[in-house]
């Protein structure tokens, strides 16, 4: 039998349906490879003896005519939605000892939907970071080079999902977690528009920033799992009530008419070179495949950078103020109460938490709100305006997603301003509430996956998984890591 962790939640699901395999020897190939991928650090927790009794369910359904949209996927999800029964850390050590009562809404659609969860996947500490280096549980591993990063902060998501130990994963984009992890790794990912999956069970970073989205093998598998995580959420307010259209239904690979953006203010200074010529072959296969490049300016794009660190840490200072030693998690007993948050506060979060929680303390603080924070909300609705404005005459944007390949492990690790630069083009659309998604189209110089950006209007997902999936087909990305 070939190896099934190679197939597709498409091609497995028609392989699932004509019985060439049953879910039960799907799941146990993926338990496999998550055995022999282990040193990559993708997985804090695994739930395989509940992804086996899940797949006996799986088959029972399918045999019994009751095949459910994503029967007997063996998938993961990002170890900061919070699973019923199953420990929940956010990668840190305050929630090192927290195993929820409860699910996430996402993670409960995608359960009825037919998935099964193999278990929770490594990230930078609550979401904070660029390399997946950051959890309390060890740095990622990228695939490509053991020496690499996964990105982050959806490191293990990304990670899983191109060492084939999980056939598509769940993760969280607050400033581009998603897509630039799926970029180092060669793996397809998409950021959804603000509201439209439900936050309800999701640890917080930044609350209006944070959406959790799908990452996949390619642009299909995203879209058949949007369709099936989206929608309203009575529990989550700023979830949108409004329809979900069925995704996978817009992948014609006809962008006939179609009329993309470039933004001429992503030409960043010292834009590598290789960086550029993959931008231009992009944008040379979406000709190819009938669409029509428009030249646009958003003019306020340097600014989104230093304005989305200031609203994140902002909203995380606020959010992360729950950790106190009493509610949730870790606690330190001292002798006053101070001194038990103090040390609680102290022990429990890593360095990268406790930077932004100071930061953002520090701009939300009397004397420099005005100056800071309500400055760069300013910012950040003079950033949505460039989008609305360039969409009057485009449908859609494409963009590099990262200014580099994975880099290795401990670069940039010293000097946290570099780090952040590294999220240059995609923290924007974070600040406009705009989807977004990430395909591999190439490799670098030194043989590592490249990924474009294509970037959409609020609630269109569907122009830009239409635009991606143009852009996948054309590119024949069939590259895979030597694991
Ligand atoms: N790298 C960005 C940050 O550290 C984005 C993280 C995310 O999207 N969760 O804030």
């Amino acid at each position: 039998m070939t190896d099934l962790t190679k197939l597709t939640i498409s091609q497995a699901t028609t392989g699932l349906k004509n019985k060439d395999f049953s879910a039960v020897e799907l799941t146990t190939s993926y338990i496999n490879q998550m055995e022999k991928t282990d040193n990559l650090n993708a997985y804090i927790t695994k739930t395989t003896d509940n992804a086996l009794s899940q797949a006996k369910i799986a088959d029972n359904n399918i045999a019994s005519g009751n095949m459910r949209p994503m029967e007997g996927m063996p998938i993961a999800h990002k170890d900061l939605l919070c699973t019923k029964g199953v420990k929940t850390t956010a990668g840190s050590k305050m929630l090192d000892n927290f195993t929820p009562d409860y699910e996430s809404t996402v993670s409960q659609k995608l359960a009825e939907s037919g998935c099964i969860s193999l278990g929770k996947l490594n990230l930078d500490q609550f979401a904070m970071g660029s390399n997946g280096q950051s959890s309390f549980y060890g740095g990622t591993k990228n695939p490509w080079g053991n020496d690499l990063v996964a990105g982050g902060s959806s490191s293990g998501s990304a990670c899983a999902v191109s060492a084939r130990s999980a056939i598509a994963s769940t993760g969280t984009d607050t400033g581009g977690s998603i897509r630039q992890p799926s970029a180092f790794c060669g793996v397809a990912g998409i950021r959804p528009t603000y509201g439209r999956c439900s936050r309800w069970g999701v640890v917080a970073y930044a609350s209006s920033l944070d959406q959790v989205g799908p990452i996949g093998k390619d642009v299909r598998d995203c879209a058949i799992m949007l369709s099936n995580m989206s929608g309203h959420d009575e529990k989550d307010s700023t979830s949108a009530n409004i329809p979900v259209p069925d995704f996978e239904a817009v992948l014609t690979g006809d962008v006939k008419g179609l009329k993309i953006g470039i933004p001429k203010e992503y030409y960043i200074d010292d834009m590598p070179q290789e960086i550029a010529k993959i931008w231009d072959n992009g944008k040379k296969m979406l000709v190819e495949a009938g669409a029509e490049i428009v030249d646009v300016s958003l003019p306020h794009t340097k600014y989104a950078l230093p304005a989305y660190y200031i609203i994140a840490c902002a909203e995380a200072s606020s959010n992360l103020s729950r950790y106190d030693g009493v509610r949730y998690g870790h606690r330190v007993s001292g002798k006053e109460l101070d001194e038990m948050y103090e040390l609680t506060r102290s022990e429990g979060f890593g360095e990268e938490v406790k930077r932004r929680i100071l930061m953002g303390t520090y701009v939300l603080s009397a004397g420099f709100y005005d100056a800071y924070y309500i400055k760069a909300q300013k910012v950040r609705r003079l950033v949505a305006n460039d989008f609305k404005k360039a969409f009057e005459s485009v449908d859609a944007l494409l963009t590099p997603i990262t200014p580099s390949p994975a880099f290795k492990i401990g670069e940039n690790q010293e000097d946290p301003v570099k780090m952040y630069l590294n999220d240059v083009f995609s923290v924007t659309l974070n600040m406009a509430g705009l989807p977004g998604m990430s395909v591999p189209v190439g490799l670098s110089d030194s043989g590592l996956p490249l990924g474009l950006q294509i970037i959409g209007k609020a609630f269109d997902e569907e122009t830009v998984l239409k635009a991606s999936y143009a852009l996948e087909k054309q590119a024949k990305f069939d590259a895979t890591p030597n694991i």
